[in-house]
Parts: C-alpha cells; structure tokens; sequence
C-alpha cells in the first residue's frame, strides 16, 4: 500500500488549533484584550458589532509590532513572549502559545494596524482565511488596532451554532469583566453598537470592582489580604448576606489571570459555612500571587485552568484567611485596607442611623392560608365551570366538563376516561394529606395520586403568569414603600427589554435608573420579602438563556417568576390549601408536567396494591 499520511497545509492546522482557541466571540475578545495587555497598553478599547458577530476591534496604546513582526505574528507557534520550553515555568505575560493570531486569522476577516514608537510610520495587514491579501505602509500612531469581522464565514456550522446576540453579549461581557477586573490599572473602555457599555478609567482594586458592578457593591466588599511563603492573597469576599442564588460574582485571578478552580472555589465556599443559606453562593474577587515557577497553565488551549504545585497548602490558606477577614469584618465593620479619599466613601454612618420605617413582612405568608378569592382572581383561570375542586369527583362524566383535559395521565385501565376521580356522594368527606411536607396524596377512583406540591404550584403559577403577561393583566398590590434595588449597568438594561411583560404580571415600576430599579407594586400574593430574590433569580435566568423576542420571552418570564414563587417542598399546607392547590392545578391547560417538563404527579392504581398483597 502507498504511504498515505500527509502534513496539514497551514490554514487547514490554523483552522483546527482554531476550534480550540476560539468557539465564539468572546474568545476573540479575550486573545485581544490579553494581548494588548501583553503589549504594556495603558488604554484599551473594544468595539463590538452585534455581539461581535460583525465586528470585534481592539485597540490599544501598547508598544505595537514592526513591519516584520507585524507580519508574522500571524503565524501559527509565532511568539515574542517565549523562547525555550523552560520559559514556560517563568511566565509574566498572558499570551505564549502563539497561536491567537493565527487561529483568528483562519477563520475571520482580520485587519491589523501597528506603529512602534521608533518608527515614523506604520503598517497595515489584511488577513482572510489565513491568506494576507493587504501588508501596506500606513500612518498610524503609537499601538495596534485590530479589527475581527464576520467570524466563522468560512465555517458556517460555527456560525450557525452561536446563539443570540443578548447570549453571545452575555459571554463578551463576562470576559471582558475578567481582564478588567485583573488590570485595575488600566483603563477599559467598551462600545457596542455605537453605545458605551463600560467605561472604565484607571483605578484601584475597589474601585475597579465597583465601577463594574455598580455603586453599591461598595458597602459590600470585605478586604481579604494574607501573605505566606507560597502564596499571596488579596481582594475581597462579598459580605454572607449578599450572597446570591446565581454564581455570578465569583473570580480567581492567579498571577492577574482569571482562572477558574473548583478547588478553591470550595475552600472560599467552605469559610462561608454556616454564614449562608443553602442554595445560595458567595461572591469573591480573590488575588492569588504565586511563584510563576509553583504553576502550570500549559494544561488548558484557552489557559483558564492552572496547576499548582502546592495546591493543598493555598487551600488551606486562603479558607482560613476568608474565614478570618469574615470574622474581622463581624467585629470591625469599617475595617477597610484601601480607602481612596478620591472616591465616594463607602461607609456613611451618618446616613445608616437615619433608619428607614419599617415594614411588617410575614415571611412565612403563604398565598394559600388568605382567602380563596384572593388567590383565585390572579393565578386561576376564571373557567367556573372547571373551577370547582369537588367537580372533579363527580363530575368528569358530564358532557360539561369535558374540557378538563386528563388524557396526559398515564393511566392504565378501561376506566381512564372520564371517572379518573372517584364518583359518589362522599366528596364532603374527602382527604388529601401531605408527605414529608413535599407531596400531596389524594384518592381517586382507580386508586392514589400524589401530587409534587411545588412542581404544580409552578404549573399553576406559570399558567396565570403567560395568561396575565399575554392576555389579560394580573392584579398588582401596592407596597407602602417602594422597594429599591440594585444593580449592574447590563442588568439593568436586560430588566428594561421585559419591563413591559413585567409590569402586565403585576409589577409597577417606579423609577429605573442606570444602577438601580424602585418597585411600587408586585403582583398580588407576592411577598415583598421575596421581590429582590425573584428578580436575582430572573436576571440570571435571563442571563443564561435570552430568547430573541416574542412568545419565548413570555414564556422564560413566566417559568422564571413561577419557579422562584411556588411554594417549596418542605412547607407545610392547610388540608383547605392543598386541595385548593390541586383544584387549581386541574383548572390549568396542562395539569400533569410542570414549565421544565417535569412530571407534576403520579397515579397508583389499586391493582399495582392488590399485587402487593398476593
Ligand atoms: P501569543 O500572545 O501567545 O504570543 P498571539 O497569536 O496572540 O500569540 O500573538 C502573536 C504575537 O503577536 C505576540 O507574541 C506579540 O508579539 C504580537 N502581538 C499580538 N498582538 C499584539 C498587540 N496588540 N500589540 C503588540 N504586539 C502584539
Ligand atoms: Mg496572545
């Protein structure tokens, strides 16, 4: 047999390293950023084109490329910043691999502008699909400015897998914070589409921080500082109490990287213990210094993974010193390491004594202990007909009620439709009760059903939300006082494209500033306890999976509100409440699976007992 086996031409191995390096447009931000840092600027700015799609540039008053190395900077292992296999252990800078340049350069339309200082002029490099179609001279100033249109047009599986602009914002932004938040010292700007997002000018660690994630994260942070022989740390951990159901806030940065780690992320979590509730994580800005020497961060393409030689000893170092600053933070509140007179102070004690009158909250208030006629008018659909529980047991045989629909229960047996629930005079007498505080057992007539009281609350809810956000408006509840919360500038722009819906499911908003959002009302029912937890909960959602427009906007909404709303399992119900409960969830479209697909309750025949006692 002929010899078979042939080198890949370059731009088919550029396109293969580039499936590593580079599966959306965050990475290229990411390679950019991290090299114009490399590169010593103290300015960069990043420019985006619908979500990156159309255009990623990235310019910056670093020390920029010659002719030459302009050129080549472009190939595939081309480097300025290593040059043995030693050098790999002694790293200071982001870049190593030399492959960024080539990777992108494979799969986009690049444009490279450069000028070193020392030249008079600069030059101007035009890259398709690895091909240089364009090296010129040019005028240009101090830096580089490269310029990344229609990623992914020559692999149009690529592109067509990247998700919808608000997504793919969504990941930019997450990046873009990341180097941000490791360069404090310099100054970050972002535009998209014509409109600033982040303008950040050159500051320190918490002001960096708060700038970011907005003003009042200020009053949150508690310093965190150790130094031993192996280690360094710094940064801060969010106080217990703001920690949040969502893992949004959460950086390891180690040697001004930001890596990701599971392990350590486990030490911090673990001197949380017992400071926070469950289900809700912690926030951290942790700076990890280390001898480059004690790492590896050769063990991943995109370098978010590092190794460390002395992984247990920084584990039990930075536990306890989170443990410690924790405990400092208890006894001295204002204790604060970085105190800049420049910027606004973080605590204003003359302003914490000015209490604010507060607010009876029943925190155990539970929509289904209030009167039926209150629940009713906003979650249930006004269906009379179908809306009377004890119609369920007597009455599915009537041409009447032929419309509750019950064939979604996989019920086996001849007596299926129609009688699911048993027929008779003995309705006044019927019993539900609960399981574990978590399921609800009735009798019907082949036998049981148990019903997951959280998942059919969702169901319930999730219906009379859609209904109300669509249809027709739900009822909304003034507060007393407004309820005012914070957040981010990109948060508050995703909050804005639903304010609409919102406001149809009962929300009433006040004022929506850049940072902030004040709510006067919420839907009926709402707790006000639990208004700044559904909206975490909501943003996260929103975050994580943005629809484009339209019905799946509608529908994420009302699974995120319903979900954070249902009663959990584990509370206790009035036997008036749990047979409320079940009478709602049989009013609704689609009693038997919750919004995520999730069965709502199982039936157990009488035969599957009879067997049970042969
Ligand atoms: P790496 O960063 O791993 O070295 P890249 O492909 O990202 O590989 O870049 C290749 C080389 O191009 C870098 O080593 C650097 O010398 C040069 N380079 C890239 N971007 C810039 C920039 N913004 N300013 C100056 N030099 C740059
Ligand atoms: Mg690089």
């Amino acid at each position: 047999m002929a010899d078979i086996i042939q080198l890949l031409p370059d731009h088919v191995a550029n396109q293969i390293a580039a499936g590593e390096v580079v599966q959306r447009p965050a990475s290229v931000v990411k390679e950019l950023m991290e090299n114009a840092i490399d590169a010593g600027a103290g300015e960069i700015k990043l420019v985006l084109k619908d979500a990156g799609k159309t255009l990623i540039q990235v310019i910056d008053n670093g020390v920029g490329m010659s002719p030459t190395d302009a050129r080549l900077s472009f190939e595939r292992h081309a480097t300025s910043k290593i040059k043995t296999a030693e050098d790999l252990f002694n790293l200071h800078t982001k870049g190593f691999r030399g492959e960024a340049l080539a990777s992108i350069a494979a799969i986009a339309h690049v444009e490279l502008k450069t000028k070193i200082e020392s030249a008079e002029i600069g030059s101007r490099i035009v890259v398709e699909g690895s091909e240089v179609v364009t090296q010129e001279a040019v005028v240009a100033v101090k830096g580089t400015t490269i310029s990344v249109k229609n990623l992914f047009y020559n692999i149009p599986a690529r592109r067509n897998f990247l998700k919808s602009n608000p997504v793919e914002t969504r990941h930019i932004i997450d990046e873009f914070h990341r180097v941000a938040l490791a360069h404090p010292a310099i100054s970050f700007q972002m535009i998209h589409n014509g409109g600033d997002v982040f303008n950040l000018p050159e500051s320190n660690l918490r002001q960096r921080i708060v700038h970011i994630l907005g003003s009042k994260t200020n009053e949150k942070l508690v310093p965190v500082s150790e130094e031993t022989d192996i280690v360094k740390v710094k940064g801060f951990v969010l106080k217990p109490e703001f920690a949040k159901k969502s893992r949004g806030e959460q950086f390891f940065f180690v040697n001004d990287r930001f890596i990701k780690s599971s392990y350590l992320h486990h030490a911090v979590a673990s001197a949380f213990d017992g400071l926070i509730r469950t289900e809700h994580h912690p926030g951290y800005f942790l700076y990890l210094e280390v001898d480059p020497h004690s790492i590896d961060i050769n063990i991943h393409p995109t370098k978010t993974e590092v190794k460390f030689e002395d992984e247990h000893a920084i584990y039990a170092m930075l536990r306890s010193t989170v443990k410690h600053s924790l405990g400092q933070f208890n006894v001295a509140p204002i204790l604060d390491f970085e105190k800049d007179a420049g910027f606004d102070t973080p605590y204003d004690y003359s302003k914490r004594s000015a209490v604010m009158p507060t607010i009876e909250v029943d925190r155990n208030y539970n929509p289904f202990h209030s009167e039926r006629k209150q629940a009713d008018n906003q979650f249930s659909f006004k269906r009379e007909r179908q809306s009377s529980w004890e119609s369920l047991y007597v009455g599915l045989k009537d041409e009447d009620n032929r419309e509750i629909s019950l064939d979604s229960f996989a019920v086996e047996g001849e007596e299926m439709t129609g009688s699911l629930f048993e027929k008779g005079n003995d309705t006044q007498g019927k019993v539900t009760f609960q399981i574990q505080n978590k399921y609800i057992v009735t009798s019907i007539k082949s036998g049981l059903m148990v019903v997951h009281q959280s998942l059919a609350h969702q169901r319930v809810l999730y219906e009379g939300f859609l209904r109300s956000i669509t249809v027709q408006e739900g009822v909304s509840q003034q507060l007393l006082f407004p309820i005012t919360l914070h957040f981010s500038k990109p948060k508050v722009v995703l909050l804005k494209n639903i304010v609409e819906q919102l406001e149809r499911t009962g929300f009433v908003f006040t004022a929506i500033d850049e940072e902030q959002i004040e709510i006067g009302g919420v839907p009926g029912g709402l707790s006000e306890a639990d208004v700044a937890g559904i909206f975490e909960q909501l943003i996260s959602d929103f975050e994580s999976d943005i629809p484009n427009a339209g019905f799946s906007q509608n529908d994420l909404l009302a699974k995120s509100l319903a979900k954070s709303m249902a009663i959990k399992s584990g509370v206790s119900l009035e036997p008036e409440a749990q047979e409320h409960l079940i009478h709602q969830l049989f009013a609704c479209k689609e009693p038997s699976v919750s919004p995520d697909n999730r069965p709502i309750l199982i039936t157990l025949d009488v035969t599957d007992f009879d067997k049970k006692f042969m």
